[in-house]
């Protein structure tokens, strides 16, 4: 069975030592209750649950996965106890607020709990995730009424949300749904229409099940501007907030898919289902993006879950394997040959995986407290963590997961072939992973809003901003080798929106066509930000644990990084040449 170990002491480093966060909970007075050994015990509380009872459902749930007959939804054995432990133990309302039954804890601490899941049985994350998302739509955009009625009961895991937006013909572009809305005479609305890949549209594991489903009334506008939201839960909800009815909601089928198997992705439909409006009618796309944008950075955590996991199976099944001798001369001549760990190239790819997953976890925590303080701080500094999550929501979640990819690959790689068949569990981690480059938006589609929405449509002013803050730190800065890389990355990301930002006026093809290198620039260079911050904390401290993390700041500088100038010269090699190509180019086939 793969092995997993929650990397307890990075994450009290990056949340210690880097983003000094007793000093931010201390001058923040909503948080000020958090101190580091109350994270310190939810911590180890976590990684005892991932590593005792996840991980081992893990593979069962993979073989057996979720199942449908009889017009219902199964999960695999073991979901259903484990769930009640879950939620009887208050994970599900960690982040959430006390008035409705959660535990007040800041994105800061949950970033890393959902990373320990995510690591442990990702297919199992799905089910509190999607819950967790429709509350945080909900507290934005409800009525009181409905808060009151729904969000306790679903922080408390009694009850489950989903996300219902995706129909067969209409994906990344949701102005073409069908599914109608017609009001009923009691204010409420009948729901009609089929919705597919819905994640835990149906399963056992709660009471019941509230559904969030984007909707176009009869009068609707044409495109996206005419899509509302509604609740449509499975069991229809009394006034008291016991459970009345079965509502005309159901599953008709589960998809057979690559991963995530123990994960429920179900077609649903809505035969004339009651449904209640969120909000006003047609405003159903923003308040949906308060849900889209949560499940994004989740799907970044996702990556680094299953990179992280696959790293550790990586390193120590190197550390056993043995095969061939070191080229510098034999190191166990005990033994029949070295183990591979001797190898130059089998060090790279652990050492890459390992120095993504560390600037990663670090991204993912300045992403975290960002969001803290839309939450916590004054309303300047909210109006600016805002702009900055905005601008960097694409990026957490497609490069993040576009380099744990890279990372589970290179992780099987290390097994050879032993990393392809199913007993080692390296198979499963890269199947799993997959589908977070593709849902919740492809990353080529969150390439395109990063350069789109985030960068040129504001003439760069959130990039401006964000690049402002890392030249700042700079200057702070002692260690001059990273200091160096760190202003250099900032030019070349800064030449790059200027370039972007002029050839997208001359031709609307040209931001598109450089998308998703702009974004693993982006990335790239705030790796290269995370790593500065990261080596300057380190370089306060003795030990090997601190040397360590400078050594692989080293090895991000000299062995990643120079992947900025690769993307450079592509955005600027721009969009002609691909267009170019006639459209019958690409279906002759023959
Ligand atoms: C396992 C699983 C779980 C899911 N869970 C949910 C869920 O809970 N709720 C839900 O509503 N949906 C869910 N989805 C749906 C998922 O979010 C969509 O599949 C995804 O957003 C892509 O939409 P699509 O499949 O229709 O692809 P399409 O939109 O058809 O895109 C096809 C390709 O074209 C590209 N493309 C499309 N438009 C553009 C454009 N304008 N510019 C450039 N490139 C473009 C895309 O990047 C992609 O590469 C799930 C899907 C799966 C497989």
């Amino acid at each position: 069975m793969p092995i997993y170990t929650a990397p307890l002491q990075d994450m009290r480093f990056i949340l210690n030592d880097v983003f000094k966060a007793d000093a931010f909970w201390q001058a923040t007075p909503e948080l000020a209750h958090i101190d580091s050994e109350t994270v310190s015990a939810i911590l180890e509380q976590m990684a005892k649950f991932t590593q005792d009872v996840l991980l081992p459902l893990n593979r069962t749930g993979d073989e057996e996965g979720a199942t449908f007959a009889n017009g219902a939804v199964t999960t695999p054995k073991g979901f259903k106890e484990a769930f009640k432990t879950y939620a009887n133990d208050g994970w599900v309302g960690l982040g959430a607020d006390e008035q409705w039954g959660g535990q007040g804890m800041p994105k800061m601490v949950s970033v890393m709990t959902d990373e320990m899941i995510f690591s442990a049985n990702p297919a199992f994350m799905l089910y509190p995730l999607l819950s967790v998302g429709a509350c945080m739509a909900l507290n934005s955009c409800a009525s009181q009424e409905q808060k009151e009625l729904y969000l306790p009961k679903m922080y408390s895991g009694e009850w489950a949300g989903t996300m219902c937006l995706t129909e067969s013909h209409a994906g990344t572009d949701l102005g073409i749904i069908k599914t109608k809305a017609v009001p009923n005479v009691d204010g409420s609305y009948a729901i009609s229409g089929t919705k597919i890949f819905i994640t835990g549209g149906d399963h056992d594991l709660s009471d019941n099940i509230i559904h969030l489903v984007l909707a176009k009334t009869p009068d609707a506008p044409a495109g996206s501007r005419g899509i509302s939201l509604f609740i449509v839960p499975k069991f229809l909800v009394n006034a008291d907030g016991s459970l009345g009815e079965r509502n005309p909601v159901g599953p008709g089928s589960i998809e057979h898919k690559m991963g995530i198997k123990a994960s429920a992705t179900c077609v649903m439909n809505f035969d004339g289902a009651k449904g209640y409006l969120v909000g006003k009618e047609n405003e159903g796309l923003a308040a949906m993006f308060v849900m889209m944008n949560y499940e994004r950075l989740s799907m970044g955590i996702q990556g680094l879950g299953a990179s992280e996991a696959s790293y550790q199976n990586a390193a120590q099944y190197a550390a056993d394997r043995l095969q061939g001798r070191s080229a510098t001369g034999v190191k166990s001549p005990e033994k029949p040959a070295d183990s591979i760990l001797v190898h130059p190239d089998v060090r790279r790819m652990l050492l890459k995986t390992k120095a993504h997953n560390e600037a990663a976890r670090c991204f993912a925590m300045y992403v975290a407290q960002q969001l803290d303080m839309t939450k916590y701080s004054d309303d300047a500094t909210k109006a600016l963590a805002a702009d900055r999550v905005a601008l960097l929501t694409p990026v957490a979640k497609a490069f993040l997961t576009d380099k744990a990819f890279e990372g589970t690959i290179d992780s099987q790689m290390v097994f050879g072939g032993h990393g392809y068949i199913r007993e080692w569990g390296m198979e499963q981690i890269v199947r799993d992973l997959r589908i977070a480059q593709i849902y919740e938006g492809t990353n080529g589609i969150q390439a395109n809003d990063l350069i789109g929405r985030k960068v040129t449509k504001n003439g760069g002013k959130f990039v401006a901003t964000y690049l402002a803050e890392i030249r700042e730190f700079a200057a702070t800065m002692q260690t001059d080798w990273m200091k160096a890389a760190l202003l250099k990355s900032a030019d070349t990301l800064e030449a790059l929106t200027t370039h972007v930002i002029e050839r997208a006026k001359v031709n609307a093809n040209e931001p598109n066509a450089a998308a998703i290198d702009y974004l693993h620039a982006f990335g790239l260079t705030s790796y290269a930000y995370m790593y500065a911050m990261i080596v300057e904390a380190a370089s306060q401290k003795d030990g090997a644990f601190y040397k360590a993390k400078i050594d692989l700041a080293r090895f991000f500088v000299t062995r990643i990084l120079p992947e900025l100038d690769t993307r450079a010269k592509i955005i600027e090699s721009g969009a002609d040449l691909i267009m170019g190509f006639d459209e019958g180019y690409f279906t002759t086939f023959a």
